[in-house]
């Protein structure tokens, strides 16, 4: 499914049509080392096709323009996002030009503004952020990065260096954390969830909207605790989601917060695999919210908003089998429930090309109606559990003996309930569950 979703990303932007050329050095093609055109941005059509080396070389030039105007502060370099974002579109690069261009901000860094504590820390931060602990190679400089990190913060508390301040100490314990818990072996977990305390009681000492802060790091904490003992996660799986929905958090936690594209892209992943473990609820509730961002923020050219609306329309559609053995798409209940309209068949993997003109839609008895795992569901008619009609919840097993769906209910104290396909309605439309159709 996420290869599918994948495609579909990569397609609209990143490879150069013909003809294309570096707004920057206006050279058509590969620079002279051989490198290519590079795009990952909003930019569209022929424009913002660039040598990366070019990039590199005008995000140094901007940023030497403001040093010499005496211009150049911390928020300067981090708010303009010299180095993170299409000069052209101005959004923030994605994927491999992202992480390129914070490696070469850190070189730059590193070479230019030698003893300048405060901006080191905040690109060491940018670079770790691009990082992931599940690589080998990252995992290596991402451990370099949280060591000089620590040491940098010592030197400028000897210092008295006033540009480490208490948010400034929180947020690095909170990215040494979070990459630690990234890299997730059990040693990893134990330091992560040292950092992760630190850096809670720093922000909760802050007081404001940075007790916010402190809130949801707390979550991460229990996350990182569940992940350790191992005991109160039933499956793998599981255990994976909350380590997803807890990298997903972090992300909206940082500076960049929910408008950034990346969080997006971690959304979306996480969507993904809520719904592939028969998350659905949730995964349409989060990928709603998804869409509507990104829609909103990056506009609806913007691939990650193609990615989304693409996935939310796999995700609305409700399938469903009827004892022959092919699915087929349910579109709406008629005579007050007691028949489904469907359509079909439709491929068993629901991101197969559906052949449409040799599908039938026709309406047949509810009660022949089989749900698909996943399926969002409402309860209904339930005689002796009568206090439950009316909840809902996903389709996540069945249970062959009795003929019964294990349904799980969204009301957080509920408990999965065993129930006969007649007492169970599909849920169109998440946002209005006892909307009969989509
Ligand atoms: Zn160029
Ligand atoms: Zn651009």
């Amino acid at each position: 499914m996420i290869t599918k979703s994948q495609s579909a990303a990569e397609a609209p932007s990143c490879t150069p049509p013909d003809g294309a050329s570096c707004w920057l050095c206006l050279e058509e093609g590969p620079d002279d080392s051989g490198a290519p055109l590079v795009r990952d941005c909003s930019c569209r059509g022929h424009s913002g096709f660039a040598h990366l080396q070019c990039l590199v070389q005008y995000a140094k030039s901007k940023t030497k323009d403001f040093a010499e105007r005496g211009e150049l502060t911390l928020s300067t370099m981090f708010v303009e996002k010299l180095f993170e974002r299409c000069p052209n579109c101005k959004q923030e690069f994605q994927g491999d030009l992202y992480y390129e261009m914070t490696k070469a901000q850190l070189s730059f860094v590193e070479k230019e503004f030698k003893g300048a504590n405060g901006w080191y820390i905040g690109t060491l931060t940018r670079r770790i952020h691009a990082l992931d602990g599940g690589k080998e190679e990252d995992r290596i400089e991402g451990e370099e990065i949280c060591a000089k990190m620590l040491s940098l913060i010592d030197e400028m508390k000897k210092n008295g260096d006033p540009q480490l301040d208490a948010f400034m100490l929180a947020s690095v314990y909170h990215d040494i954390g979070r990459f630690n818990y990234d890299i997730g072996t059990n040693q990893r977990l134990e330091r992560a969830k040292r950092y992760l305390e630190i850096s809670r009681d720093v922000f909760v000492s802050l007081g404001g909207c940075d007790s916010d802060i402190a809130v949801a790091i707390e979550g991460n904490i229990a996350n990182v605790e569940a992940r350790l003992s191992g005991s109160n996660l039933p499956t793998k799986k599981e255990s994976d989601l909350s380590a997803q929905r807890a990298r997903y958090n972090c992300m909206m936690l940082r500076v960049t917060g929910q408008n950034d594209v990346r969080t997006t892209q971690v959304g979306v992943h996480l969507a993904t695999a809520l719904f592939e473990a028969c998350h659905t609820l949730e995964a349409l509730r989060l990928l709603e919210k998804l869409a509507g961002t990104s829609r909103r923020v990056h506009g609806s050219d913007h691939r990650v908003t193609a990615d989304t609306a693409f996935l939310l329309k796999q995700f609305q559609a409700r399938y469903v089998s009827i004892g022959n053995g092919l699915n087929y798409q349910a579109l709406r209940y008629e005579n007050d429930g007691k028949s489904c309209v469907i359509q079909g068949p439709v491929p068993r993997n629901i991101f197969e090309p559906r052949n449409v003109d040799d599908e039938k839609t026709f309406s047949v008895p509810t009660a022949n109606i089989y749900f698909s795992l996943g399926s969002p569901v409402m309860l209904h008619g339930l005689k002796k559990a009568a206090h439950l009609n009316g909840e809902i919840g996903d389709v996540r097993g069945h249970c062959e003996l009795t003929d019964r769906c294990v349904v799980h209910l969204e009301g957080k104290d509920l408990k999965p309930v065993k129930v006969k396909h007649e007492n169970l309605r599909i849920v169109f439309d998440v946002a209005d569950p006892k909307k009969e159709s989509s």
